[in-house]
């Protein structure tokens, strides 16, 4: 699972793993390390990465970080799924990193989070510019499309 911070990865993960180890807050790149974690769907087991690491406040640290997440991505998945925050526009930083994430050939899966209400569903449509086919809106506070999301990267593991 790779993405900027504050897009809602350790959200996503404690919602996927069941757990509450992977650290939640407003402020960005709260998620230090790597913090790995298990999803258990539709009789398998999968191991999941929540990426993180960034200093809050850094902004000159940002490009690089990405480039690192992706990396780690990269060399550890088998499959990706790149969080973005469905209520932001898309940025530069989006599209850069998905193209890394794209090159790498791997399965790659969009999550656009915070789509907390179907009002929000055409803001996820605009991240369809990322050129990642596999695109699903998910709210990861409220659980919503979170099985979808599931059913899709499990099929390929
Ligand atoms: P990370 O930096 O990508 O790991 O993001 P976090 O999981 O720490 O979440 C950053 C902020 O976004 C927190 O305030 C979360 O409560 C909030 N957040 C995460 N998922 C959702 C969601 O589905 N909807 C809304 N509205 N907020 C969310
Ligand atoms: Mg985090």
């Amino acid at each position: 699972m790779v993405g900027r911070p504050n897009v809602g990865k350790s959200t996503l993960f404690n919602r996927l793993t069941g757990t509450r180890r992977s650290i939640v807050g407003d402020e960005p790149g709260i998620t230090r390390d790597r913090i790995y974690g298990e999803v258990e769907w539709d009789g398998k087991t999968a191991r999941l990465v929540d990426t993180g690491g960034i200093v809050p406040d850094d902004e000159a640290l940002i490009p690089s970080e990405i480039y690192r997440q992706a990396k780690v991505g990269i060399e550890e998945a088998q499959a990706i799924v790149m969080v973005v925050d469905g209520r932001t526009e898309l940025a530069a930083p989006d599209l850069e990193l998905a193209r890394i994430l794209l090159r790498s050939g791997k399965p790659l899966f969009l999550a656009v989070n915070k789509i907390d209400t179907e009002a929000l569903d055409a803001g996820a449509e605009n991240f369809r510019q990322l050129g990642i086919h596999n695109l699903i809106a998910i709210s990861a506070e409220h659980g919503h499309n979170i099985g979808d999301l599931l059913d899709e990267v499990f099929a390929v593991l």
